[in-house]
């Protein structure tokens, strides 16, 4: 059974057609990776896998169930966004554990996964700090603590790299990928940057003005591109 299925996923905006028909199937503890120009519609799509945007038509399913009318605490989903989208007044632990206790889990099993995922993260001596007292960096690394803390089915990430420095951006995408290993989670990740989705992806997936341009393993598409907007976003020799 797929970890998420999109069937003829479209999505207008008034009169705006922004999602043109998408089907994928994404495999268990696949890590699939949308790449394409600004505006293409990658964080539209993401946004409509995890219920923050309605579909215009078609359907979504993660784990073989229907999700499509879900509100997104019902799909059993994690995001990770670009801008970390912390609670100030809370501390990493707080910021980490919220979802669980919102959702009535018992503290004692709150704690306990706060710290394991802390200690996956690096984060156990910053659990009683608060947002603005970490780096950029530190920041990303608790909104992804908060997504794994949460066990979700599907993570799904929006470029979470693009606001951290060069050095940063490397050494946080390799966490990611080490997660990704641990956890044999099934991940969805936007993003415009070649090197992450060459180093991260079994699947990437092109898009261009809203519809699949191609879908394929890095190597296929960098050896095989379809055409000049595959090789020239995968960085294929010309
Ligand atoms: P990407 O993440 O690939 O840069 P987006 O999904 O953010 O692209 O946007 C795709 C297109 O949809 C863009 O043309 C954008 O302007 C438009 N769009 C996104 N959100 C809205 C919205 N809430 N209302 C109207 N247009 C939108
Ligand atoms: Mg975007």
């Amino acid at each position: 059974m797929d970890a998420l299925t999109l069937t003829q996923v479209t999505k207008k905006f008034g009169r705006t057609q922004v999602i043109d028909g998408i089907d994928l199937a994404v495999a268990p503890g696949e890590f699939c990776v949308f790449v394409g120009p600004s505006g293409c519609g990658k964080s539209t799509l993401l946004r409509m896998i995890a219920g923050l945007e309605d579909v215009t038509s078609g359907q979504i399913a993660i784990g073989g169930r229907q999700v499509t009318d879900l509100p997104p605490a019902r799909r059993e989903i994690a995001m990770v966004f670009q801008s970390y989208a912390l609670y100030p007044h809370l501390s990493v632990r707080d910021n980490m554990g919220l979802a669980l206790r919102q959702a009535g889990t018992p503290k004692a099993e709150v704690l306990a996964s706060t710290d394991r995922a802390a200690d996956m993260l690096s984060l156990t001596a910053l659990l009683d700090r608060r947002p603005a007292d970490l780096s950029g960096g530190q920041r990303q690394r608790v909104a992804i603590g908060r997504a794994i803390v949460r066990r979700p089915k599907l993570f799904l990430f929006d470029e979470p790299l693009s606001n951290l420095d060069a050095a940063l951006r490397v050494a946080t995408r390799i966490e990611i990928a080490r997660l990704h290993r641990e956890l044999g989670a099934t991940m969805i990740y936007v993003t415009h940057d070649q090197v992450e989705a060459m180093t991260l992806a079994h699947k990437i997936v092109v898009l261009r003005a809203g519809r699949v341009e191609q879908v394929g393993a890095p190597m296929d598409l960098y050896n095989d591109p379809d055409n000049r907007f595959v090789a020239g976003f995968i960085g294929s020799p010309a």
